[in-house]
């Protein structure tokens, strides 16, 4: 150690210097760190000239519904991808699994993408969103989507491998719906005069909760649907789109629908989420698919809130659905059912109803989850205890269609979205409790 006194002039200098960098105890030094390092660097005459060598590439995820992530170029010019998670509150969960960005490199450039940081955390416990089967989509206009294979690699890490077919291509897990499309979709049928929409609360951000009505709504039955809870979950939003385009042609069949049964839709209940790119809790943290054992908390939950206080005017009104489906995506296509400890018999024949004709009229083949199913706190057995509404969670897969022999596509779900609509008239049709 030397005093001020001690030292050189020069050395003052580059003392006054360091006192602007972090490691204070450089300043004491005679010989700062710092300075060596630099001396170092300034003396090699094998230092990559960076910025020629540096590939044409930028990635751009600064647009609706694009995932927040952070990116670097390795040294075989790959690029690695961090996705960020998003976090449960007051729990160890956490979630990245949406990826949607667009890489801009010049036409023709062949492009190793490998996505990090997929290492989750569900229900307390490890698990991952992608595996063997994980598939993304590409799409040079954001609109047209084409299915591209992956690479699952050691580590957990996901690759992908492409041929640029212009100057900027868009790569999304799966085809995005995004909150401009929904309102998009909104403006093509709000003037039909069997439609309805309702502002029936707001997100933790202040966005619209909008419950949409398609029927008579005098019908004697309501199905209840919920698409988004988590935000990168976009095929029950196509299959709404499909449901509702089906229910509002002008066919016989259609017409009859419409007086038969009303479908109340909750679109984007994690608004928040989709807006931001977010993989599956809403703005505050909360799982908008758990805690449904409970009355939701109004300033954490305030999406769940408004759904409730929805179901209990309905209720009040006698009104109350008659069935209710909360669509997710994973990688089984499960019917998630409930096993409630006692008095169940009703709602399992019911559900065992609804299986076998999805079966029979739409191309959904997955099945529903057995008796030893646990799921604790989702929307289906929290309205089926709370409120005794026959409830599922309605996986759909997000890999393969085992029923088409295809790609989950957006067409192949607004298919099922269509195929649905003979589903509900023959369920209430035989319907043993109204
Ligand atoms: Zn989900």
């Amino acid at each position: 150690m030397v005093t001020a006194r001690e030292r050189s002039p020069h050395e003052g200098e580059a003392l006054a210097r360091s006192a602007r960098l972090p490691h204070a105890s450089d300043m004491h030094s005679p010989c700062p760190r710092w300075l060596g390092l630099l001396l170092a660097l300034a003396l090699r005459t094998d230092a990559p000239a960076a910025p020629a060598a540096f590939p044409a590439i930028y990635i751009a995820n600064h647009f609706e519904n694009a995932s927040p992530l952070w990116w670097e170029v390795g040294d075989a010019g790959e690029i690695h991808l961090h996705l960020v998670y998003d976090h449960e509150r007051d729990s160890p969960n956490r979630a990245a699994g949406h990826w949607h960005f667009q890489v801009q490199a010049p036409t023709g450039a062949n492009l190793r993408l490998v996505l990090h940081n997929l290492d989750n955390v569900w229900n307390g416990r490890s698990g991952s969103p992608v595996s063997d089967r994980t598939i993304s989509f590409t799409s040079p206009d954001g609109r047209e989507w084409t299915p591209v294979e992956t690479a699952h690699l050691p580590g957990n890490l996901l690759e992908i491998e492409l041929r640029m077919p212009g100057p900027s291509l868009f790569i999304a897990r799966l085809e995005p719906y995004r909150l401009s499309d929904l309102a998009a979709f909104q403006e093509e049928i709000r003037a039909h005069r069997d439609v309805g929409f309702e502002t029936i609360g707001h997100t933790v951000m202040g966005r619209p909760l909008q419950m949409l009505r398609v029927g008579d709504p005098g019908a004697p039955h309501r199905v209840l649907i919920r698409t988004r809870a988590h935000a990168w979950e976009p095929g029950g939003d196509w299959v709404v789109e499909g449901l509702v385009r089906r229910l509002l042609a002008e066919d016989a069949d259609a017409r009859r629908w419409r007086r038969e049964y009303s479908v109340h839709v909750l679109s984007m209940a994690n608004a928040d989420g989709v807006a931001r790119g977010l993989t599956r809790l809403n703005a505050l943290g909360k799982d908008l698919n758990r805690n449904w054992d409970r009355p939701a908390d109004p300033a954490l939950a305030p999406e769940n809130h408004a759904l409730e206080q929805w179901i209990e005017r309905l209720m009040q009104a006698g009104r109350k659905p008659d069935l209710a489906i909360d669509f997710h995506n994973d990688e089984g296509g499960r019917l998630h059912v409930s096993r409630p400890e006692t008095g169940g018999e009703r709602y399992l024949a019911n559900l065992d109803r609804f299986e076998r004709l999805l079966r029979r009229h739409t191309w959904f083949t997955e099945g529903s989850t057995g008796a030893s199913f646990r799921n604790p706190g989702t929307m289906g057995e929290g309205l089926l205890a709370r409120y005794g509404i026959d409830a599922c969670i309605h996986e759909l897969n997000a890999n393969w269609i085992a029923g088409l022999d295809s790609f989950p596509s957006a067409r192949n779900w607004q298919l099922y979205g269509a195929q649905l609509a003979v589903v509900f008239s023959e369920y209430f049709a035989s319907h043993g409790v109204k």
